[in-house]
């Protein structure tokens, strides 16, 4: 794995804060400590030995959302500051030092693979042997919305595509947010290994962290996955494009306005496909937030913030909404960015299940 860069770390720590008015943690909690360049500057000096761990300061090296809003004011164009701070909590703190929030949901992600705690019951269906798609089951739609991910299977049904799930573990993402890379690689090795062995061609996901986790970390784990993983905007736009997904008219939603998740819209750069996805709809007009696209900001949700930070996550959600144009339905496609524009007060529908509205009718 790529080690701490020093000395962008320094950079960011002696920078006035530029990109300050961009990060909605700032926003949000009002402190230096943990502005962008006052975490930085906090890390910088854990790393120098002029300051001693404690909780205090991993929290507020913690109060990141992983959302690189910075970057998108920052003059350093190589600086990740989301994962220089990751990489000064997971390899430079002290042994058995855990965000206390966070215990609860490592245990449980030690225990049963998902920090929600026991898994639900499998979907009715698990597909079949050698199938086209692997489709992940994301921890956190099937403990607070598994409905969506059914309606994935309903559509690759009805596109005639062959699937298996894949159910049994996290993706490791947050066992590493919150310090376990022991449990983060292991995790990683288990879900390549099914990956391997189930002789499909890609792997699906309807989770932008948990695409962020397969295609950038695993391969720095030791876990690279043998197929590639695309997202359900793409792939199902794909079907669409192909005929063999038709979308109808929605009837009562005539308006959809669209929060872009941080990570699929400024990591992944897909903002075109689901525009288009939508836009396949008939009738259905599409207002956009301000901002959108690439400058979008985060929903609060990022880094499992509504799990460790609830109060702030919920409060960066009302944000967040206040930037939504009114509109029939508000639509996105991640699932934390779904449960916490709920939390903050949003109707929320994830890409899939506005897609499933119109076409398994
Ligand atoms: S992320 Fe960039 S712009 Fe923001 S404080 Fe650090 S160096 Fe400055
Ligand atoms: S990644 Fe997001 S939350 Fe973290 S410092 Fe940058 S803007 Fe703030």
């Amino acid at each position: 794995m790529a080690g701490i860069n020093r000395e962008l770390l320094l950079d960011c720590a002696i920078c006035p804060n530029m990109c300050r008015c961009e990060c909605p943690v700032d926003r949000e909690f009002g402190r230096e400590a943990v502005s962008p360049s006052g975490k930085a500057r906090l890390a910088h000096l854990l790393l120098e030995g002029h300051l001693d761990w404690d909780g205090d300061l991993l929290e507020a090296i913690s109060s990141c959302l992983g959302c690189r809003g910075c970057r998108l004011l920052c003059p350093f164009p190589e600086l990740d500051l989301c994962e220089e701070l990751l990489l000064a909590r997971t390899e430079a703190r002290p042994a058995g030092m855990i965000l206390p929030a966070a215990v609860p949901y490592l245990n449980n992600l030690k225990k049963f693979g998902s920090p929600y705690g026991a898994r639900p019951a499998a979907l009715a269906s698990p597909g079949s042997q050698n199938p086209e798609v692997l489709y992940f089951i994301n921890c956190t739609s099937q403990a607070n919305h598994p409905r969506s991910q059914q309606i994935i299977l309903e559509l690759l049904e009805a596109a005639g595509v062959s699937y298996r799930v894949l159910d049994q573990y996290c993706c490791g993402y947050p066992a590493q947010i919150w310090g376990d890379m022991e449990l983060a690689r292991q995790l990683a090795a288990e879900n390549s290994a099914r990956a391997a062995q189930s002789g499909a061609q890609l792997l699906l996901t309807d989770c932008p962290e948990c695409w962020h986790t397969f295609t950038a970390r695993y391969p720095e784990w030791g876990s690279e996955l043998s197929l590639p993983v695309v997202d359900t905007a793409t792939f199902f736009l794909g079907l669409v494009r192909q005929g063999r997904l038709e979308p109808g008219p929605l009837g009562e939603i005539g308006t959809v306005a669209y929060h872009d998740p941080c990570i699929w819209a400024r990591v992944a750069e897909i903002c075109a496909a689901p525009r288009e996805l939508m836009q396949s709809i008939p009738g259905l007009e599409l207002r956009e937030a301000q901002p959108a696209g690439r400058e979008t900001r985060c929903c609060g949700g990022g880094a499992m913030f509504q799990l460790t930070f609830p109060e702030q996550s919920a409060g960066i959600a009302r944000r967040r909404l206040e930037e939504m144009p009114p509109a029939a339905a508000l639509v996105t496609s991640c699932p934390f960015c779904r449960e916490n524009l709920q939390a903050g007060g949003g109707k929320v529908l994830d890409l899939a299940e506005l897609l499933g509205l119109a076409v398994l009718r």
